[in-house]
């Protein structure tokens, strides 16, 4: 029942293989929204009591559909959406490899091939940010939000050594850390974890430009330990979900070392600027983190999910996450290898080094930087083409991600107005956008290249269905079109 027979299973990869080939030929000429209601939605599982088994085929056939149709087209060269790529061929390849094989990672004798795989990864990217290769660690996790977690741990376990046998409650005081008010919310997920309470997180007010404030940090860091708390960890951002912004990453890395606070830097989409030599110096300053955030299931496309935490504190990450459980057989301990379940909440472990090793040993470096070069351009085109149609930007970045209001229409700047301009593009199923509020408050539509597919005229669809739902709000905007249509 559960293993098909031969000619089963040769005609099943047949038609999965169809399936995904027809899905990546056609996906550029679908509606990238399609619209389903939650009765709709639920009434699709009606049949499928599973009373009666279904054909293989059948049952693929029904999974196809439904994968297929329904849901926002996240791979869509028009999806410019929160950072979810379109998945990179290898790493679709990779995941039937790792399923088939269904290895254990978590342990070094179980998996060599795969815990050495991951290990070369950890390495090579943690070369990239500008670590030491050989004295650096990191651990694949399922993304960032486990990332975030796993520095809060660490951090913690670096700080108060009897967190780790006590726990927080051997601490005499309420330990406290600091984040941009731009920073990503998993962060107040990981607060909530640990047991810190999710108002042991200060939010650092912005500057103008969205990045926080230095000053502000050093103030609050002095006002905590006035109280008698104790400050243990400043998160910093490089490329906030919201804008694209990196925070000032050498004066955050002053302060933490004169304050003895562990730096842990969350690039979880913007880190992947560290494999273009011209964007690289946006991250200067990174080296000095104590740990890093970096998902590759971001800006490198590998499929949903693949995210790393890296540190060059091998010995922390050690303390934090050691167990020895005598029924795991210790298979290379004398020479010193690292099974993965101790650096890591994870014991049954996916294998996810695998679809990020193929991608890049396909595309190499140099592959990855064109792609994410073409990326960044297209992030610059819609700027002008925005500009051009008479929108305004609202936030300061190099990465493709766009923020951006109606200059032109007496309510231009107002959230009900914005909204009304994002419903109307994705309803019209040519591009998914969405609305957003910047720092203070500020009501923005956002807009962020996040496949490698999208292309110029992609742009000018997406530029085409916001000037169409701009003329559908009437007034001032008929002006704006038709001022600008000459241009
Ligand atoms: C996406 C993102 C996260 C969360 O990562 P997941 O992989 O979705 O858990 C955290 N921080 C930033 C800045 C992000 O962009």
């Amino acid at each position: 029942m559960l293993l098909l027979e031969k000619h089963e299973r040769e005609s099943l990869w047949k038609q999965v293989s169809e399936v995904v080939e027809n899905y990546l030929e056609d996906l550029p000429r679908l509606r990238v929204t399609p619209q389903i209601s939650v009765a709709e939605a639920r009434s699709l599982f009606n049949s499928m009591t599973f009373d009666q088994p279904l054909s293989p085929e059948a049952a693929v056939e029904f999974a196809a559909e439904g994968l297929t149709r329904h849901g926002i087209q996240t791979s869509h060269p028009r999806y410019y959406g929160l950072f979810n790529p379109t998945g990179t061929t290898m790493g679709i390849a990779a995941e039937t490899l790792a399923a088939a094989c269904n290895r254990q990672t978590a342990a070094w004798g179980h998996h060599p091939f795969g815990v050495e795989l991951e290990r070369h990864l950890i390495r090579a990217f943690a070369a990239k940010f500008g670590y030491e290769p050989s004295s650096a660690d990191g651990v694949f996790t399922v993304g960032g939000s486990e990332a975030n977690h796993t520095a809060f741990l660490t951090a913690l376990t670096n700080a108060f050594p009897l967190f780790q046998t006590e726990g927080l409650r051997a601490l005499p005081a309420q330990p406290v850390l600091y984040a941009s008010a731009e920073s990503h919310h998993s962060l107040l997920k990981a607060a909530r974890l640990c047991g810190l309470g999710a108002d042991a997180l200060r939010a650092i007010p912005v500057d103008e430009n969205l990045r926080m404030k230095p000053g502000a940090l050093v103030s609050a860091i002095r006002e905590d330990r006035l109280a008698g708390h104790l400050p243990f960890l400043v998160v910093a951002t490089a490329g906030t979900t919201n804008a694209g912004v990196i925070d000032p990453l050498p004066e955050l890395a002053e302060i933490t070392a004169r304050d003895k606070l562990w730096l842990h830097v969350d690039a979880a989409w913007g880190g992947a600027a560290a494999l273009v030599p011209e964007l690289r110096p946006l991250l200067a300053g990174i080296e000095r983190a104590d740990s890093i955030t970096f998902d590759t299931h971001k800006w490198l496309s590998i499929p949903l999910t693949a995210g790393l935490y890296l540190t060059r504190h091998t010995d922390v990450l050690d303390r934090t996450f050691r167990v020895e459980p005598a029924y795991v057989p210790r298979d290379g301990a004398a020479e010193g290898v690292v099974d993965s379940y101790k650096h890591s909440m994870q014991w049954g472990r996916h294998f996810l080094g695998l679809k990020v090793f193929l991608s890049l040993a396909v595309a190499g470096w140099e592959g990855y930087a064109e792609t994410l070069r073409h990326m960044t351009a297209m992030g610059d085109l819609l700027r002008v083409e925005l500009q051009r149609a008479g929108w305004i930007l609202l936030n300061k970045t190099p990465l493709p991600l766009v923020c951006f209001a109606d200059a032109f229409h007496p309510d231009g700047q107002t959230a009900p107005y914005l909204e009304a301009i994002g419903g109307d593009v994705v309803a019209s199923g040519n591009a998914w956008i969405s609305v957003t509020r910047l720092g203070a408050g500020t009501p923005a539509l956002r807009a962020c290249i996040t496949s490698f597919r999208t292309g110029p005229d992609d742009i000018r669809i997406l530029v085409e269905a916001l000037g169409r739902a701009r003329q559908s709000f009437g007034r001032v905007t008929t002006l704006g079109a038709g001022h600008f249509a000459g241009a």
